[in-house]
């Protein structure tokens, strides 16, 4: 694909505007072709993807694994509990194993920061081809999650063109446990980039203050801002407010396994501070969509009825077109390899 210049995907912070438009527009088509059961795209036949997860997941794992089938690939998925890990074995040498068996791409989720970006710089002084895939590390990046929540978005605005453009203006609310959020911080790169206005709501201790300069430039890792002219950011204590003003609303899990010291005592007094229902969103006259990367604790993020309200919850959205979306981020990343035959590119719908 013609610009695109990641060879690994690490953090959307280096992603320019014609990047997500790039990722949006592949996904879109992507989407639309019956690509399910034996139906498959030949685009990575031959080609190996290895899904390293050291955190549990339920979503992104397989919609990764799944967005690798659907492309041709094979997939090997490693399990830390049922592997030489327990033995002793580094990270390090787990992915260097993946890579002697031929992985072209390793997904790896991991609880620390920056050990896919670790990892992607040990195989490139190697000299390897392989190509690394954030798949979530620590509360810093999620890059397919922020794409997926950007294209439902875009989708949602836009459904004949989710483009960049159809956020351009909008007013985006994320509430809750943003302090811990891998997810909150993949989102606030995606959506300014695009020209959405973020606000942050939660209680200072998950939402602090210091949010405010996120998006100062330069991103971390870059020297310019690949992206000129962002949206703007704001922080609000009050959820009815950032509701009466919002065109949609992202709502977070509360991240214990993350909390160091007893940042929430009371879920009862969070639910109603922070919590979202049909009768909030009635109260706020909010009429857009509302988004959650799951997992959701039911009764504490949003209402049970809310969740199950698909005419207002994307939630199942997100979840379908996280496959897309990682089918575009898969063959973005094998089209890149300057070595291998490039995969055949999809044709337009
Ligand atoms: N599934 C998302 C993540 O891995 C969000 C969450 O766990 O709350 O970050």
């Amino acid at each position: 694909m013609s610009g695109w210049s990641h060879r690994h995907v690490l953090d959307l912070a280096a992603f320019s505007r014609d990047d997500y438009a790039t990722v949006l527009e592949l996904a879109h088509r992507f989407r639309s072709m019956p690509v399910t059961g034996a139906r498959k795209l030949p685009a990575l036949q031959g080609r190996l993807v290895a899904t390293l997860f050291f955190e549990p997941s339920t979503r992104t794992r397989s919609s990764f694994e799944l967005a690798a089938k659907r492309l041709s690939a094979d997939v090997q998925s490693f399990s830390p509990s049922s592997s030489s890990l327990s033995k002793g074995e580094s990270l390090l040498d787990t992915a260097r194993t993946y890579v002697a068996m031929g992985a072209d791409v390793l997904v790896i989720r991991h609880r620390c920061t920056d050990v896919p970006a670790q990892l992607a710089h040990e195989l490139d002084q190697a000299g390897e081809r392989t190509v690394v895939l954030n798949g979530g590390d620590g509360q810093h990046s999620h890059p397919s999650q922020g794409l997926l929540d950007l294209y439902t978005l875009a989708h949602h605005f836009d459904p004949h063109r989710p483009q960049p453009e159809a956020l351009q203006g909008k007013r985006i609310g994320i509430v809750g446990d943003v302090l811990h959020s891998r997810v909150a911080r993949s989102n606030l790169w995606a959506l300014s980039a695009c020209g959405a206005d973020v606000v942050l709501c939660g209680p200072p201790s998950l939402v602090p203050d210091a949010f405010a300069d996120f998006l100062h430039a330069p991103p971390p890792g870059q020297t310019v801002d690949p992206v000129p002219q962002r949206g703007r950011l704001q922080i609000s204590r009050n959820l009815d407010e950032c509701l009466s003003g919002a065109d949609a609303v992202m709502t977070l899990r509360l991240q214990k396994e993350r909390m160091t010291d007893h940042l929430l005592t009371d879920l009862d007094r969070y639910h109603r501070d922070y919590g979202l229902s049909h009768e909030r969103l009635r109260r706020c006259a909010f009429s857009g969509p509302v988004l959650h990367p799951g997992p959701v604790n039911r009764g504490v993020e949003m209402s049970g009825a809310l969740l199950d309200d698909r005419s207002i919850c994307l939630v199942e959205d997100q979840v379908r077109n996280g496959i897309p979306i990682r089918m575009a981020l898969l063959y973005l990343m094998a089209a890149s390899d300057p070595v291998a035959d490039s995969p055949r590119p999809p044709a337009p719908s």
